[in-house]
């Protein structure tokens, strides 16, 4: 898969890359990741990419000409991206289904705002997409940008060591992930499950399927109407339920 990020710190974004999976994926050739720093296409001995607000007001626009000359350039460097998409708090919310889904994407542009944000008519022209990564405002869309990443990544096949460790994980299967834990068996007065230290396969399934439905019914009972149970799951559900009856 391939992704290109334009920005104006293109440093800050490359160290994002440098390490963990994403840097894994990069050097298996699973993914082929372009930094590229707008100044590159501005066209003024200053190298300007902001400017003052048509109307007035606090802070600079991102001027939208050095942006769409970006995009040009990589259409004709890497080819046509499937999406062009402006990182931004106003999008669409990314999320786990949304990462599932773009990991299928071929090859994906991610714009990086900064100061007040990109002009208007980027995102009308030049953005095929808008994605917030939350209700929250950065101040800048290299974060963002490697957030993105990162969770698309994990989604391709072979970035992640164990593909098992990515089918596990919270939201794959609906639920949050169940509680995990290592040696020492004892650690500041909290001891491991016994079921872990049993080394009954079924048990410790049967055990983890249950945290993880306990977990998810505790922090995000919003998740529990969109999981899709099995039957043992839903039975597992019950259990749960009439034991936190029993409790109140
Ligand atoms: N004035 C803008 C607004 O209120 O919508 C915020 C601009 S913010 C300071 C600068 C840039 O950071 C944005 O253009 C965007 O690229 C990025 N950014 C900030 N928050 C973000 C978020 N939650 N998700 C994705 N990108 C974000």
């Amino acid at each position: 898969m391939k992704f290109d990020i334009v920005t104006i710190f293109p440093r800050m974004v490359e160290a994002g890359l440098a390490e963990g999976v994403v840097s894994r994926g990069i050097e298996r050739g699973i993914l082929s990741v372009q930094v590229h720093d707008l100044r590159t296409y501005t066209t003024d001995r200053h190298r300007t990419v902001d400017d003052v607000p048509y109307g007035g007001g606090p802070g600079m626009v991102m001027k939208p000409e050095p942006l769409a000359r970006a995009v040009e350039d990589i259409t004709q460097r890497r080819g046509t991206p499937t999406s062009v998409i402006l990182l931004s708090p106003q999008g669409r919310r990314f999320d786990h289904a949304e990462a599932v889904r773009m990991s299928a994407l071929p090859h994906v542009v991610l714009l990086c705002g900064r100061y007040e944000g990109i002009d208007e008519r980027v995102r009308t022209g030049v953005a095929t997409d808008e994605l917030s990564i939350g209700d929250f405002v950065l101040s800048g869309g290299e974060l963002a940008a490697l957030v993105v990443v990162d969770a698309i990544s994990r989604h391709l096949p072979g970035v992640v060591g164990d593909a098992r460790s990515v089918a596990e994980d919270s939201f794959s299967r609906g639920l949050l992930d169940y509680p995990h834990y290592t040696r020492p068996s004892e650690f500041a007065g909290g001891q491991v499950p016994d079921v872990l230290l049993s080394g009954h396969h079924e048990d410790v399934r049967r055990w983890r399927k249950m945290a993880s439905l306990r977990r998810t019914l505790e922090r995000r009972p919003d998740l529990m109407n969109i999981a899709s149970l099995d039957d043992e799951g839903r039975a597992m559900l019950d259990e749960i339920r009439n034991e936190q009856e029993r409790k109140s």
